[in-house]
This record gives structure tokens, C-alpha cells and sequence, in this order.
């Protein structure tokens, strides 16, 4: 039989394995007393609407089901727009639109924009000061010689992402490529973080806890939550096999002590970043 002092270690190591680092014992996640949202689902790798809305209701969630849209993606133009809004119109889902790359500010108007109930971006697809457009995701797209000069760059390219495109959400937040991934914490300095924190709450933009790559940082969090931003869960699924149900997001609510107040909720028609900000150079 295992004595008490042994299950108290494991149960100590299971909880700091979880995420729950400090001294104390952490609720469980059955704890979370408001309904979790999952704003970044996307229909991909054979999963249906009807799927995705039973995997929701299952897990005690709901959806935002999100398609991508911007240069070299599914949808281009209004027409695309309109017809995935017209797909999941009377559906228990919120409709999201990812806005994808830096060009889709000149492919869609407004009106059709509008009709989503929130946008997102993320940081992932941008040129850099040679003129080379890069897709994080991709290693034989990202080059660069010095790496706090690529950290720099990146941090600009969130913060005029922030300060110029009307989205409500920035996902797949403080993303690194593989190439330098593993040095996160040291290259995701206090300094860069503040940076892009400070945008984000000029610009009244959510940030997303991203449970597909576990970013970002717990630290980073902390210093957004004392900020006030907003949070959005978000797992930007592959397929049908990685959705998952928000894990990383239920361990950093724990941690962080986030409350309702604390998360994401799509704005009313007329407070749309879409018509109060507008598209850049509209
Ligand atoms: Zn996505």
C-alpha cells in the first residue's frame, strides 16, 4: 500500500507538471465556473459544421468557427465571405473570419467584414525590411542573420498590425519559428512583451491563449492580464483529430486566476472594430 506522504508527492508533481507551480493547491479545472470559447476552429482536414458543433456540445464549450482568408487562402473576395457566413448562419457558432497575411486589408470591404462576429489575425505572415515575405510556419521562408534584430522587427510588425488592421483578436501570439523556438523565454524579453501588450490595449485588441502551441508565455499572460487585456481561447486546429479541449487555455486560467471579466466577448454590431477603425487607408 503507498503511504500518504507518497500520494501527496505525486500528486504535488502532477499538479506542477500541469502548470500549477506555486506552493499552494490549485482548484482543478472543473473549477472555471464560466463557459469556455473556442474562437479559433476551422473546418479543416475533413471536419464538418455538424462534427465540430456535437465535439462543442460535448465538452461543455461553445465554437467560433473560423475561415481563412486572404491572399493564397480559401476565400479572396466578398463572395467567399459571403458565402461562408451564409454556411453557418442559424448555427449555434460564432462566425469568425482569420484574416490572413498583411494584403487582406485590400481584398474585402467593410460591409462584408461586418458580418462576421469578430476578426483575427496573427503575426505569422509578414515582409521583412529586405523585402522578404516569410510565413513563420514554413523554415525555408524565414531567414534572418541576427536574431534580436528579427525579435525587433517582429515586435514592430505586431504593433503596427495592432495599431492598423481592425481585428478584435491577435492569435497564435509571440509565435517564434523552429529555428529559434527554443529560446523563447529569452528572446520574449519583459521589454518586447510590454511593447506588444501596450498595443494591444490601445487598440482594445484581445489576445489569444493558444492551446495549439501552448503560447503564450504564463509570464507573458501575467503581464497582460495587470494591463487589462482581454483573452481569447483559441486552439487553431489542423484537422479533425487536434482540437482538443483547451487544455493549455483551462491551465493558464488556473494559473492566472483569469475570470470571466478577464475574457474575450464579440462586440456589438456598431462597436465592430471594422466600423469603428476602419480598413487602413479607407
Ligand atoms: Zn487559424
Amino acid at each position: 500500500m503507498k503511504s500518504a506522504a507518497y500520494l501527496l508527492t505525486v500528486s504535488c508533481v502532477v499538479l506542477t507538471i500541469s502548470g500549477c507551480s506555486t506552493g499552494s493547491v490549485r482548484h482543478s479545472a472543473s473549477q472555471i465556473d464560466f463557459q469556455l470559447v473556442d474562437y479559433h476552429v476551422h473546418l479543416k482536414g475533413g471536419l464538418t459544421l455538424d462534427e465540430a458543433i456535437a465535439i462543442a456540445e460535448a465538452n461543455g464549450t461553445r465554437f467560433g468557427i473560423a475561415e481563412n482568408c486572404g491572399l493564397g487562402f480559401p476565400v479572396t473576395d466578398d463572395l467567399g465571405l459571403y458565402a461562408y457566413i451564409k454556411k453557418l448562419e442559424g448555427k449555434p457558432v460564432y462566425k469568425g473570419m482569420q484574416a490572413e497575411g498583411r494584403e487582406w486589408v485590400t481584398l474585402f470591404s467593410p460591409e462584408a467584414i461586418a458580418q462576421f462576429d469578430y476578426v483575427f489575425t496573427d503575426a505569422m505572415t509578414w515582409t521583412d525590411d529586405n523585402g522578404n515575405r516569410m510565413r513563420l510556419w514554413i523554415p525555408e521562408e524565414v531567414k534572418f542573420d541576427d536574431k534580436q534584430v528579427f525579435m525587433d522587427m517582429l515586435v514592430e510588425r505586431i504593433i503596427t498590425l495592432m495599431d492598423t488592421e481592425p481585428i478584435d483578436i491577435y492569435v497564435n501570439p509571440t509565435f517564434l519559428p523552429a529555428v529559434i523556438s527554443e529560446e523563447y523565454d529569452v528572446l520574449w524579453t519583459e521589454r518586447r512583451m510590454l511593447k506588444v501588450i501596450d498595443a494591444a490595449v490601445r487598440n482594445d485588441v484581445a489576445i489569444e491563449i493558444n492551446a495549439r502551441y501552448r503560447i503564450p508565455s504564463e509570464r507573458f499572460i501575467r503581464l497582460a492580464k495587470k494591463a487589462g487585456v482581454k483573452f481569447a481561447c483559441g486552439t487553431n486546429n489542423g484537422g479533425r483529430d487536434d482540437l482538443g479541449n483547451l487544455e493549455y487555455c483551462r491551465e493558464m486560467i488556473l494559473a492566472c486566476n483569469l475570470t470571466a471579466a478577464d475574457m474575450f466577448t464579440p462586440k456589438p454590431p456598431h462597436k465592430k472594430p471594422i466600423l469603428t477603425k476602419g480598413l487602413p487607408g479607407r
